[in-house]
């Protein structure tokens, strides 16, 4: 059994204001159309007529999306050039930059999305849970900024 952290979400509190997606994108320093964390909205329903009068019979959700450090990643299986590892005490699974030649094959791979090419840099790039701020024990960009406080750190024994 080994440790994983993870990133949960409480969609039931989540008003889709995206801060969350702003605090990663500025912690993070990336451009228009990049993204580490993304925030969806989902909506649907109808109209029902009652007598003369329509009543509204719709709803809206929205989802708070990232990098799922996923058991086998196939980001890390796709990378040629072994750029991409998965940490075993803890279970991140970080982009090492200064491997990546920006094939953009572990971007093809990931079925969640996640991974974002950098413009800049002309490599690929992920959420690497604020590595930097957990090495100071403090939490990820994204959860200290949620106003609902619905992204939680969790720590899990897979
Ligand atoms: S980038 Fe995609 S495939 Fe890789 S660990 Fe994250 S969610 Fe999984
Ligand atoms: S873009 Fe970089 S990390 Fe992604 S598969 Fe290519 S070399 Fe590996
Ligand atoms: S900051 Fe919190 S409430 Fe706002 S969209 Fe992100 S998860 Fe939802």
């Amino acid at each position: 059994m080994s440790m994983q952290l993870t990133i949960d979400f409480n969609e039931k509190y989540c008003t889709g204001c995206a801060t969350c997606q702003i605090a990663c994108k500025d912690k993070n320093n990336l451009n228009p159309g990049e993204f580490f964390r993304r925030v969806t909205e989902y909506e649907g329903g109808s109209y029902r007529k009652v007598g003369e009068t329509i009543l509204p019979d719709v709803y809206t959700y929205w989802s708070s999306d990232t990098c799922k450090h996923c058991d086998n990643p196939d980001c890390l299986a796709a990378c040629p050039s072994c750029a991409i590892t998965k940490n075993p005490e803890n279970g991140i699974v970080v982009l090492h930059y200064e491997s990546c030649t920006g094939c953009r094959r572990c971007e093809r791979a990931c079925p969640h999305h996640a991974i974002a090419f950098l413009s800049a840099l002309g490599k690929a790039g992920k959420c690497d849970f604020c590595r930097d701020l957990r090495d100071q024990d403090q939490d990820p960009a994204c959860v200290s900024a949620c106003p609902m406080r619905v992204l939680k750190v969790q720590t899990a024994l897979r």
